[in-house]
Order: structure tokens, then sequence, then C-alpha cells
């Protein structure tokens, strides 16, 4: 049997449309063989997919995403392999929820200035006690038609540097790393080309990134072209890295991006999962 492997994607746990249940299912359909749920920050999620994988026959790999901070900018790490249940990840998770929920009010006041109410309310409604994204704002601005697509809830207001742009300080990366080695996961750094680093600024995190423990880079990403892919196989290889691929499926409603519909991961490029233990 062919292998189809997809190593990052969201349930609605985090800012995913599917509950995870019906990630599983969609998978299935999808004649997905292998696939690790990593949701922003939380793991809350990784229990009722882990029984529906099961159930479906798909071999299930327990992962998370987590914000990190380096060098003062954002970066995401995709914690694959990780034992949900782990102490220092538990309480990882729950700082980065109190700091996402601070900076949704953040969010909404800034949203307020621009006359635009009710958004913290709505957002707390629609995530109950998952976790409160961007996403989740640019859905609320789009369906009170502040924005006619979610794109440009980001370009109007969410982005960096626009008006309802929050800062923030979330776990610098040598700590998002130590809890997922501690959790006896492997680190990855997700989706590299959308950071926009120069190369030089590319060598020095990933040269950190490698010091701190981090073992891993997404190689083959939803939306990664040809060139962009090869590219990160070189960083893969340079830097001693394994490689992983993952859709970073959110929807069913963007055709772009379906669960384990990516490019094949370089031959000389050692895959992540040869790490999993
Ligand atoms: P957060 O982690 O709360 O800052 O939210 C980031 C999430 O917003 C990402 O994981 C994406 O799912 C989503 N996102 C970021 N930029 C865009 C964009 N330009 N268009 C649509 N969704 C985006
Ligand atoms: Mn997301
Ligand atoms: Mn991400
Ligand atoms: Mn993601």
């Amino acid at each position: 049997m062919i292998e189809k492997v997809d190593l990052h994607c969201h349930s609605s746990t985090s800012d995913g449309d599917l509950s995870p249940t019906e990630l599983i299912l969609r998978a299935r359909e999808q004649c997905v063989t292998s696939l690790a749920l990593t949701d922003h920050d939380s793991t809350a999620g990784l229990a009722e997919a882990q029984q529906a994988a099961d159930s479906a026959g798909i071999h299930f790999i327990p992962g998370i995403e987590l914000s990190a901070n380096w060098n003062r900018q954002c970066f995401h790490i995709v914690g694959l392999n990780i034992n949900p249940d782990s102490p220092s990840l538990q309480e990882g998770t729950r700082k980065l929820q109190s700091i996402r929920i601070e900076r949704a009010e953040r969010i909404a006041l800034k949203l307020e200035k621009k006359k635009i109410t009710g958004a913290l309310t709505a957002v707390s409604e629609q995530v109950g006690k998952g976790m409160i994204t961007r996403t989740h704002f640019a859905h609320f601005l789009l369906t009170q038609n502040h924005v006619s697509s979610m794109q440009q809830a980001f370009d109007r207001y969410l982005g960096k540097g626009k008006p309802a742009f929050v800062a923030t300080q979330w776990a610098e990366l040598e700590i998002v790393i130590q809890w997922i080695k501690e959790a006896g996961g492997v680190a990855v750094l997700a989706h590299p080309m959308r950071y926009k680093l120069t190369a030089s600024w590319m060598k020095r995190l990933l040269t950190a990134f490698s010091d701190m423990g981090g073992q891993g880079i997404e190689v083959v990403s939803g939306r990664y072209n040809p060139d962009e892919i090869h590219r990160a196989a070189l960083y893969a290889r340079q830097f001693n890295l394994a490689g992983s691929m993952g859709s970073d499926f959110h929807t069913p409603k963007n055709p772009w991006i379906e669960l384990g519909r990516l490019a094949q991961l370089p031959n000389d490029v050692p895959p992540v999962w040869g790490l999993f233990t």
C-alpha cells in the first residue's frame, strides 16, 4: 500500500473547522494512512482523534503546533509523537492559553477603537474551551461584513502592523523545544518559507534551533511550490534536520489545501518519522 502521510493539520480545538472525529473521517476519505493532529498550543483534541483514528484504521501521531518567540519574532514549532499528558507540556499549554486570552482582549479593544464592537463575546462563544486564534477574529469580521474575505481581515485589521495587531510575547523557542522533548516528542520548524527570512537569518535560526535540540523541518507543506520544497530540502541537509510533511489543513472551504494532498518528500532527506520511538 502506498503511504499517505500528513503531519500538520488543525481541528476545532484550535482554528480548524472540523471536530477531531470529523477530521479523521475526512482523512480516511482522502486515503491518508498516517496523520498527526497539530492544534495551536493545545492537546485537547488528541484523545478524541486517537480514538477515531483507531476505529478508522489510520495510524495516528499525537502532535501540537506551539507558538514560540526567537529574536522577538513569532515562529511555529510542531511537536510530533508527543505524550499529551506530559506535565511540562500541560503547564506550557496552560501558559500559552492565558497569553491567548489576554491577547484576544487586547485585539477586541483595538477593534473597538475602529468602531467594531462585540468581537470578544463572539469569538469566546465560538471557541468554547478551545484556543482563541486570529482566525476566529477574522471569521467574526467576515460574518459581520466588516471585510469580504478572511485574507482581507488579516490585510486590513489582524496582520502584522495593522490596526488590531497585538505584538505577543509567546514562550521562548528554547523553552518550547524543551517542552516537546520532555514530552518525548520531536520538534519540527513549521512552514519555514512562510517567515520570509533572508538566507542569512534562516541560517542563524536553524543553527539556534538545532543547538536547542530541534530535530526536524517541514520540507513539504500544503502551500509549497517545487522551488520552496527544493530550498527547504537544502536547509534540511545543511543543518542535519529530518524532513517533515504536512498540509496545514484547516477547513474544507479552502479548495487549495486538502488532507494528505502533498508532494513527495525528496529522497535524500531522512523522514522525520524515522525519529519516532
Ligand atoms: P494566531 O496563532 O492566533 O496568531 O493565528 C494565526 C493563524 O491565523 C494561522 O495559524 C492561520 O491559520 C491564520 N492566518 C494567518 N495569516 C492568515 C491569512 N493571511 N489568511 C488567512 N489565515 C491566516
Ligand atoms: Mn491556524
Ligand atoms: Mn503555523
Ligand atoms: Mn498550522
